[in-house]
C-alpha cells in the first residue's frame, strides 16, 4: 500500500489499471472503490499483512457500479462485513448490474463476451446506506454528485485535507488530466457539467486529486481542474 497523505493509502498492489483507496479516521478503516473482482483477494491481502485486521473497515463508498470500481464489492463486504455507501441514484445499478448502459451501444455489443471474463464480473449487492449531493459522511468527505459516467456517480472532496476524490469524473490516464472516456460515458454532456461543477464550486477547496484512473496529482489540483474546465466550456471559471 502505498500512501499518498496523512491518512489515505491507495492499493498499489494491484496494479496500475485502476485505482482504490484506504482512508483511515477515527471511526476505523474505510474503503473507497474495490477494483474488479480479480483485485478483492489482493486487497484483502494487503490489509492483513499491514497489521490492519478485516473488522476494522466498518464502510466501503463505492463511487459508481462499474466492474472496475464495484468488481471486488461482494467478496470484500463479505471478508469485512462492512457498511457499503453509494449515491441513491446507484443502487439501482449495484443491485442490477445489467442495467447500467457502461458504454455506448456498438461498445456495449463489443464488449457482450467480456462481460463473461472474471474481472468484469459484478455480482449484485444492496448498500445499507445511501447518499446525496452536499452530504457530509462521517469519515469528513463531501459527497458530491458527479453523473454523466454513471447517473449516480460520486466524488468525495475533504476540505480539511484539501483533497478530492474523483471516480472516474475526472481521469489522469498517462498524467493527462481530463473526463471519462466518451465511448464508457453513456452522459457526456453531464460528464462534462460534472467538471464544470468540481472546478466552479469546489475548485479552491482542494490541492491533491486521486483518480480511478492515473496517478495522483499532489499539488496545484484545484487549478489545474479550472484550467480543464475553462478548456472544455471555452470560459473563464
Ligand atoms: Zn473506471
Amino acid at each position: 500500500m502505498k500512501q499518498i497523505l496523512p491518512g489515505l493509502w491507495q492499493f498499489d498492489e494491484i496494479g496500475t489499471a485502476v485505482n482504490c483507496f484506504l482512508w483511515e479516521w477515527p471511526g476505523g478503516l474505510t474503503l473507497i472503490d474495490t477494483g474488479m473482482s480479480t483485485h478483492a483477494q489482493t486487497i484483502i491481502d494487503a490489509l492483513v499483512q499491514s497489521n490492519r485486521p478485516l473488522h476494522l473497515v466498518k464502510r466501503i463508498v463505492i463511487t459508481h457500479a462499474d466492474p472496475d470500481h464495484a468488481g471486488g464489492l461482494a467478496q470484500l463486504r463479505r471478508a469485512t462485513q462492512a457498511k457499503v455507501v453509494c449515491h441513491a441514484v446507484e443502487k439501482e445499478y449495484l443491485e442490477h448490474p445489467g442495467r447500467r448502459k457502461v458504454a455506448a451501444l456498438w461498445l456495449r455489443l463489443l464488449l457482450m463476451p467480456a462481460r463473461l471474463l472474471p474481472a468484469f464480473r459484478l455480482r449484485p449487492v444492496t448498500p445499507d446506506d445511501l447518499v446525496v449531493d452536499g452530504q457530509v459522511l462521517p469519515e469528513g468527505f463531501i459527497v458530491v454528485h458527479t453523473p454523466g459516467h454513471s447517473p449516480g456517480h460520486i466524488s468525495l472532496l475533504h476540505r480539511e485535507k484539501r483533497l478530492l476524490i474523483s471516480g472516474d469524473a475526472l481521469v489522469n490516464r498517462g498524467s493527462k488530466l481530463g473526463g471519462p472516456a466518451g465511448a464508457l460515458t453513456p452522459d457526456p454532456a453531464n460528464a462534462q457539467r460534472s467538471i464544470w461543477k468540481l472546478a466552479k464550486k469546489y475548485g479552491d477547496d482542494f490541492e491533491t486529486v486521486v483518480f480511478g484512473h492515473g496517478p495522483a496529482i499532489l499539488s496545484n489540483g484545484g487549478k489545474k481542474v479550472k484550467a480543464l474546465a475553462s478548456q472544455i466550456f471555452s470560459a473563464e471559471v
